[in-house]
């Protein structure tokens, strides 16, 4: 792979550098509640600004259905963003229409400048290989060269991300450098013991990272709302709590799995309840006692210990997903206490997810205090599962 210090070494003054950056930060309204990825994706583009680049950057924001939707425009990242560089960061108000080529046209050397959300485009996201790389080859036309940097989204065939790095010469920006060498670190060479926290809402999102895991792992802890559905699969009734039933054979699987290679299972062993979701007043009940009428929505103070206690004489600790609503304050204690206990650990600690990050932050805990926090979520488990990730191997190639 060609690295941005190749490109450097190159000489980028004057040249057009189109860099494919993750800025999905989570908003409130037009306010950005997390600007963790903004914060992550200025090293490479002052690099490459500070070198004398024309550097147009390229980035989506939500889940937008293919047509422009002023929810999710960049302009609050593109404002970030330049609040971060310390100069104005022109956002075109299209893609690859008459804004961005005046914009672009205008761009000066060592100036940054962004293009509105590329999932404005259907074509960024679609199947049709064809229409891929029609929009890769309208954003190639704006630059001479190609920069990956967007970790979060490396394990998507998107036009961005995938289409555009056949039509321009291509570079694997520094923060991906940076996220595949930490995660490279949990997959060769780590000192064990090594503990893996799963967390988070949705049990099917993490299967195949389990299934991978259970292979790698000697402890594993697993809290959130996908710990119900191994409670189920325990024989424990979990009341209204996140259940997904369709999975409880492949959960009983992975029970079984974890017990023939003697890898360490560790479940809550208390949750906080409530009759309604978001409801503040809760109780603290025993896993084996789970009201029929009541929602789990955070691991109890008995788990917390447990699950710190597991923690303590970890080597290398991955972790992702939340422990329980940490959105709701009340809800917080059981990620807040697994995450004091990283920060406390002297392994080698990375967390992957973006909601896990955003809880690390909003709940003050010091970014220091980890190894790693990645800024990819579904890249990071895709990786960790082995999977090849496009984004990536369109580099290699
Ligand atoms: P990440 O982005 O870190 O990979 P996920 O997206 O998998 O994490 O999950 C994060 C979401 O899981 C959070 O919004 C959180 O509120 C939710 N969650 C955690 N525990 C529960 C629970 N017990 N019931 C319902 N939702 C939960
Ligand atoms: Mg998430």
């Amino acid at each position: 792979m060609k690295t941005l210090s190749d490109l450097l070494a190159e000489g980028v003054a004057g040249r057009r550098v189109l860099v494919r950056a993750d800025l999905n930060v989570p908003l409130d309204g037009d306010k950005i509640t997390d600007d963790g990825r903004v914060r992550a994706s200025v090293p490479t583009i002052k690099a490459l600004a500070d070198a004398g680049a024309r550097v147009i950057v390229t980035a989506h924001l939500g889940r937008p259905k293919g047509e422009p939707d002023p929810k999710f425009s960049l302009a609050p990242a593109a404002a970030r963003l330049g609040e971060l560089l310390g100069t104005e960061v022109a956002l075109a108000s299209d893609l690859v229409g008459p804004s961005a080529t005046s914009v672009v046209g205008a761009v000066t050397d060592g100036g940054v400048v962004m293009l509105e959300n590329v999932r404005f485009d259907a074509r960024e996201t679609s199947k049709v290989d064809a229409e891929r790389a029609e929009l890769a080859e309208e954003l190639a036309s704006f630059a001479d060269a190609f920069v990956s940097d967007g970790f979060g989204v490396v394990h998507r065939k998107q036009a961005s991300v995938y289409d555009v790095a056949q039509k321009l010469p291509a570079y694997v920006g520094g923060l991906v450098e940076t996220e595949l060498g930490v995660l490279r670190k949990l997959t060769d060479d780590l000192e064990r013991p090594y503990v893996v926290v799963l967390g988070g809402a949705k049990v099917s999102d993490k299967l195949g990272v389990i299934a991978n895991l259970l292979a790698k792992v000697d402890r594993l802890l697993i809290g959130g709302g996908m710990a119900y559905t191994f409670l189920k699969a325990q024989g424990h009734e979990v009341g209204t709590s996140l259940l997904q039933s369709d999975q409880l054979d492949q959960v009983k699987g992975f029970l079984a799995e974890a017990e023939k290679r003697g890898v360490e299972l560790v479940l809550p062993v208390d949750v906080l309840v409530t009759a309604e979701f978001g409801n503040v007043e809760h109780e603290v009940v025993a896993t084996s006692a789970i009201p029929a009428d009541k929602m789990g929505l955070d691991i109890g103070p008995e788990s917390r210990e447990l699950f710190a206690s597991k923690l303590a004489d970890a080597k290398t600790v991955f972790w992702n997903g939340p422990m329980g609503v940490f959105e709701i304050e009340t809800y917080a204690g059981g990620t807040r206490a697994v995450a004091e206990a990283l920060v406390k650990s002297e392994a080698f600690t990375v967390v992957g997810g973006g909601d896990s990050a955003a809880a690390v932050r909003a709940l003050g805990l010091p970014e220091d205090g980890f190894s790693h926090i990645s800024t990819g979520g579904g890249a990071s488990l895709e990786f960790l599962e082995g999977k090849e990730l496009p984004g990536i191997s369109v580099l290699e190639s």
